[in-house]
């Protein structure tokens, strides 16, 4: 269970907690994030009080090694002039090069990039790879603009962005709006203002261009790999189990198909405006189409699969998350499931939830599912396939090597076996219960807290 910052028994904590909360009152997602990660790592905390208080060493994880935020101007279709804003989070860069992806998004403010930032300082302790936290992106909306639009913006962001970031100090990738055709935008204007072919600045490009095989399907594949392993811990076989998944983008297509690689029958998916349900089992090949060729919405699928339904949200609980499935896979943004959707999943029967997206339940629904034995695979671990094959990209830059398909899948499938076993050890050390959210924390913060404190007060 995810303690609540009112049951912590270190003062320590309790205080950052509260300070950090009241100096960044008006970032709730931020501090939602904050209030999780520290929560939990209780128990490292205690063991090592007096040491960490010396060194300031929570003050200084819970504050950003620099916020960037700038204006992104950039002319539409129409020769009007709009206006955006740009950020850069470089969140702690203790283990290597800051590292996370862009976000393209009308929600983006600073809250969400922090959120995100902070997340993914941990993420990146997890996957073992020598790469350090960070997060940006845009209020800008991709939907409905049209090819030059996004050009033109993306090389706007870049004209500011390309300071801040280089293969030795902040290496970019796509998120939510920024995918492969973004970052080719994004990385041809680095390349023209530096005049230099400096592929490792970016991942997620191209395959004729630096790009690693497996990178696309990388995030979704991982989260079934870590599934996998997690419920065969728990003596559960995947293989038969139905599934939802919600969002309909790259998180989730690639989990849809490596779910039915697996054996598992994936019968609804969702994007923003409902969701699909597909009793037969989803027809991931007709997503693809939907969402990577047409760019459509998900209520199309109709039209090609007249005996599935389309349940339109209209409810609190996005329509996704009324139906009743074995495994629960949220791939689509923050705050998906609260608690009311929680309640409703459980009573459903569902066994396991594997967070695609980022910070997809709020606290109190990860504490409803673990209270009620529901497996969890938080975020952090369970989606960090997409940022280890992003490092695995890096390197093959490096080397000026490309690997074939199968040697990125096999490493990838290596590493998300090694996170879980990361998270399965602290929760056994620590005598968590099957609580791998606390036992992912405290592995990733362990490696973090040491790293910070070898390299002095900076
Ligand atoms: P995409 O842009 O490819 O897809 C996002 C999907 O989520 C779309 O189906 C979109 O629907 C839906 N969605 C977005 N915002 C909302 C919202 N406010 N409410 C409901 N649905 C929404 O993004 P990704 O698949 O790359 O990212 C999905 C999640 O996974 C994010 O949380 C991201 O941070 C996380 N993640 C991504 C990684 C990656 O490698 N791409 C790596 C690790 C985590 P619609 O089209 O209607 O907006």
């Amino acid at each position: 269970m995810i303690t609540s910052e009112r049951g912590l028994k270190s003062e320590y904590l309790k205080k950052v907690i509260e300070e950090t909360s009241a100096k960044n009152c008006y970032e709730k997602e931020f501090i939602q994030a904050l209030k999780e990660v520290l929560s939990s790592i209780e128990p490292v905390i205690i063991q090592n009080e007096e040491k960490y208080k010396s060194v300031a060493l929570l003050e200084r994880l819970v504050e950003p090694e620099r916020t960037i935020s700038f204006r992104v101007p950039w002319m539409d279709d129409n020769g009007n002039i709009q206006v955006n804003r740009g950020y850069r989070v470089q969140f702690n860069g203790s283990i290597g090069p800051y590292k996370g992806g862009l976000r393209f998004h009308p929600s983006v403010n600073q809250s969400i990039m922090k959120f995100l930032g902070f997340e993914q300082i941990f993420k990146n302790a997890l996957t073992g790879r020598p790469i350090g936290g960070g997060k940006g992106g845009s209020d800008f909306d991709p939907k409905g603009k049209s090819d030059m639009e996004i050009m033109r913006f993306c090389q706007s962001f870049m004209n500011e962005l390309q300071r801040h970031i280089g293969h030795d100090i902040d290496v970019p990738a796509g998120d939510i709006g920024v995918g492969g055709r973004e970052i080719g935008y994004l990385f041809g204007q680095y390349r023209k203002i530096k005049n230099c072919y400096e592929a490792g600045v970016l991942t997620g490009k191209g395959l004729e261009y630096g790009g690693s095989l497996a990178r696309k399907e990388a995030t979704g594949y991982g989260l079934m790999y870590f599934m996998r392993e997690m419920l065969k811990a728990n003596n559960i076989n995947l293989q038969g189990k139905t599934a939802i998944i919600s969002g309909s983008g790259n998180v989730a297509i690639y989990a849809c198909e490596k779910a039915q690689q697996l054996g598992v029958k994936v019968i609804a998916m969702s994007d923003s405006s409902g969701c699909i349900l597909d009793e037969n089992g989803i027809d991931i090949s007709l997503i693809k189409e939907i969402k990577e060729v047409r760019r459509g919405r998900i209520y199309e699928y109709k039209n090609s699969v007249p005996s599935s339904i389309y349940l339109e949200n209209n409810s609190d609980i996005p329509s996704i998350f009324t139906l009743k499935a074995d495994i629960i896979l949220p791939c689509a943004t923050q705050n998906d499931i609260d608690i009311e959707a929680a309640k409703l999943l459980v009573q459903n029967g569902a066994l396991a939830v594997g967070e695609g997206a980022n910070m997809p339940c709020t606290n109190e629904a990860v504490s409803y599912f673990l209270e009620h034995n529901v497996l969890l695979a938080p975020g952090k671990a369970a989606n960090a396939g997409g940022v280890a094959t992003s490092a695995l990209e890096m390197s093959q830059n490096s080397m000026r090597d490309a690997w074939t398909f199968d040697e990125v899948d096999k490493k990838l499938e290596n590493i998300m076996v090694n996170i879980f076993r990361q998270c399965k050890e602290a929760d056994e050390e620590y005598g968590l219960g099957n609580n791998y959210v606390a036992g992912a924390n405290i592995s990733a913060f362990k490696k973090i807290a040491n790293a910070m404190i070898a390299q002095g007060i900076i």
